[in-house]
């Protein structure tokens, strides 16, 4: 059983609702979600000509290999109706893989640590949140170090 970190953010329609729908649909896919952070509203990231977003963090266990994982969040992204359009733009839910047990992936397709989650607020402040003293396994520092390393 893997120990995963999941990154959610929504900022199309009924945000909170598109996560709680994910939430669901993960528990049906056999992603069982352990806990859950709290939601934060942020500013848009890269194209900035959009709604702001909501983002929270889901601790979660499963049995699924790192590649199948991401098929099936992709899965739940399609039945949540999010288009791939413009590169960060708009969209009605985001799931990125942030952490899975201690595994480094590095393929065109999955990277694992997620490569930018060491520079985003709305991903460190979560993860400290649940999982403070969690190491990263690439940088060797908790979740606390490196969300203290961004603050200016
Ligand atoms: P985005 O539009 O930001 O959701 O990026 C989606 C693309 O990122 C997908 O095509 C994935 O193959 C790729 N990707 C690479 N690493 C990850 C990861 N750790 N979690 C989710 N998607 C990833």
């Amino acid at each position: 059983m893997a120990e995963v970190y999941i990154g959610i953010g929504s900022n199309l329609g009924d945000r909170e609702g598109y996560i709680r729908k994910s939430l669901g649909l993960m528990n049906d896919f056999g992603i069982s979600v352990i806990r859950v952070s709290s939601i934060i509203e942020t500013e848009p990231y890269g194209y900035t000509d959009q709604p702001p977003f909501l983002n929270c963090l889901a601790h979660v266990e499963t049995f699924y290999s790192p590649l199948h994982l991401l098929n099936a969040l992709q899965l739940i992204e399609k039945t949540l109706g999010r288009k791939r359009s413009i590169r960060w733009g708009p969209r009605t839910i985001d799931l990125d893989i942030l952490l899975y047990n201690s595994v480094v992936i590095d393929t065109p397709r999955l990277k694992i640590p997620h490569p930018d989650m060491v520079n985003r607020y709305f991903v460190l402040k979560p993860l400290s949140e649940i999982a403070p003293d969690l190491v990263h396994p690439v940088l060797g520092k908790t979740m606390t170090e490196l969300l203290n390393g961004i603050k200016t």
